[in-house]
């Protein structure tokens, strides 16, 4: 599986591979956001969802009460996932899993909460804190890889 690792000084980085991903992510697409509290996922996940909308001013709050955000864009519906107060896999069912799958782009924080239900196919990015900026490994398809 090809692998990419890229460092990110700052939140504009970020930005930046947010909105080469946005063009690159499909329907059925899954974006694994791994990585610690405070790595980074949020950032990144609405540095995609903005440019996916084509709005930089779009209003993308972070999952963690609500545990699921689905954003209606051009590209189609891009569903933004945190899992971390997920307490059983099975509770994702009634967050509406199956519906974002079925042909939605499928963002989510705290992918191993998902146990068993986690897709194999996906883009892993694993963010962590280098400096005063991120590190991001990326792993995955080449198509999605390659930014
Ligand atoms: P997580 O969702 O992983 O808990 P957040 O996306 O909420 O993390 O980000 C935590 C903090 O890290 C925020 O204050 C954000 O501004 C900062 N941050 C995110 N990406 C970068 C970056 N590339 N460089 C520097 N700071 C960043
Ligand atoms: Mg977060």
């Amino acid at each position: 599986m090809p692998t990419f690792s890229l460092s990110l000084p700052d939140e504009a980085a970020t930005e930046r591979l947010g909105a080469a991903l946005a063009g690159r992510l499909r329907p059925r697409d899954v974006v694994a956001l791994e990585g610690g509290l405070g790595a980074g996922k949020t950032t990144l996940a609405r540095a995609i969802l903005r440019a996916a909308a084509g709005d930089r001013a779009l209003v993308v709050p972070s999952p963690t009460f609500t545990l699921v955000e689905v954003y209606d864009t051009p590209r189609g519906a891009f569903w933004h996932f945190d899992l971390y107060r997920l307490d059983d896999p099975r509770q994702v069912l009634e967050l509406g899993w199956e519906e974002a799958r079925a042909d939605g782009v499928v963002l989510v924080e705290w992918p191993e909460r998902l146990g068993a239900l986690l897709p194999r196919e996906r883009l892993k990015a694993t963010l962590s804190i280098e400096g005063d900026g991120r590190r991001i490994v990326l792993e995955g398809e080449d198509r999605l890889v390659n930014v």
